[in-house]
């Protein structure tokens, strides 16, 4: 779908039309949109006003049009102003702010190091107009408002894009939000049992494999890259839904009288929620693994002989499917490198089991009494 320029109300000059692909690039793909106002407000070109309009008639379409607008233009809008809803000629009204004119902020926030506040002055209008009038009597009609493109382009969107500051740069991206996909496929990897900072460093793995040497760039993005912070939020909201998910489960089987528990929905559930891997992709990359033992046990017998054997030592002493469940989730992660300090250890595995001859010892020491047995029974 095009964007068009609107030969009706607007008159460029023809400076403005050069620039005017500015505009252009900042919007979303996959909308038809008709740009009816356009001015350069600052002498860099960076700088405009801008009126578009879009033939988007719903208040979800256009919201998931900002969602757009914000991936496509680099921009983060925050609600500054909002306006009563449906009233009887606009469906929808509000204002956004950039993200870098913080509000509300404390007095001393501007001065905290990282503070990403500039006083933007820029702003997004957003009106989503009535195509079709109800009048008081209950009667339908068109709207008979003067804007001709009010029934083809009802959402109209105000573009001031004077931002005071850089929009493509790592000190501006590092503050976008994070993205759907990002926040979907860590979701995945901590439902798979990574721990959250595991899970994170299993994603800028996997972030390196896909961009190459452009993940150095990438990894500045927010959006792409999210923080250890978020990432630890992320997981504790994960935890949280399913402390609540397993109460709901068991208030429903308690209300339900019934004996019988089918656990097949449930499995299904968690099978679907987990998302394993293709068991086929899978048995590829475990004979990929057992080649590459091979290759490496040719090539150097002394170096990786011993240390093979130990492994497979290990993995024979293993017994039941929880032990080598937690063994693959942990192999590799720890260095075997045990603690050198020469003290004690405080916690032992041993358990000594209670004398069935003894008895409680004393709570309070007893001035003069030296031999500690003298209060067990002989
Ligand atoms: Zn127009
Ligand atoms: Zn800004």
């Amino acid at each position: 779908m095009p964007t068009e320029i609107c030969t009706s109300c607007a008159n460029f000059s023809k400076q403005e039309t050069e620039t005017l692909s500015k505009v252009k690039d900042l919007l979303p793909e996959g909308y038809q949109h008709l740009i009816c106002k356009f001015c350069v407000t600052s002498g860099s070109n960076d700088q405009f006003e801008a009126t578009v309009r879009i033939n988007l008639f719903s208040k979800e379409d256009v919201l998931k049009w900002k969602n757009s607008f914000q991936e496509s233009s680099k921009v983060t809008l925050r609600i500054k102003r909002t306006y009563p809803a449906q009233s009887t000629k606009v469906i929808y009204k509000v204002m956004y702010r950039c993200q870098h004119s913080t509000q509300p902020r404390s007095s001393t926030a501007d001065a905290r190091e990282g503070s990403k506040n500039t006083d933007c002055p820029a702003t997004t209008f957003l009106t989503l107009y009535q195509t079709n009038i109800c009048d008081p009597d209950g009667y339908k009609r068109k709207s008979r408002s003067s804007d001709g493109h009010r029934a083809d382009y009802p959402a109209v969107v105000q573009i001031k894009h004077c931002h005071n500051h850089d929009i493509i740069a790592a000190s501006a991206v590092k503050h976008r939000d994070v993205s759907e996909t990002a926040k979907l496929r860590l979701e995945q990897l901590m439902l798979q049992g990574y721990a959250p900072s595991a899970a994170l460093e299993m994603y800028k793995n996997d972030l390196q494999l896909e961009h190459g040497d452009d993940y150095v760039y990438i990894c500045a993005d927010r959006a792409v890259c999210p923080d250890q912070a978020y990432v630890y939020r992320l997981y504790y909201k994960l935890e949280k839904e399913k402390v609540d998910g397993d109460a709901e489960d068991e208030c429903i089987l308690d209300k339900e009288e019934a004996a019988d528990i089918d656990n097949t929905s449930h499995d299904e559930y968690i099978t679907d929620k987990k998302q394993i891997n293709d068991s086929s992709s899978l048995l590829a990359d475990l004979q990929d693994f057992v080649k590459l033992c091979e290759q490496k046990l040719a090539a150097d017998p002394a170096a990786f002989g011993p240390s093979l054997k130990a492994f497979m030592q290990n993995f024979r002493k293993i017994k039941t499917d929880t032990h080598l469940i937690r063994a693959f989730h942990t192999f590799g992660k720890y260095t075997g490198v045990g603690l050198t300090t020469g003290k004690r250890k405080i916690i032992s595995n041993k358990r000594i089991g209670i004398q069935p001859t003894s008895l409680q010892r004393r709570q309070r020491a007893v001035p003069g009494l030296k031999r500690q047995g003298a209060c067990r029974q002989k």
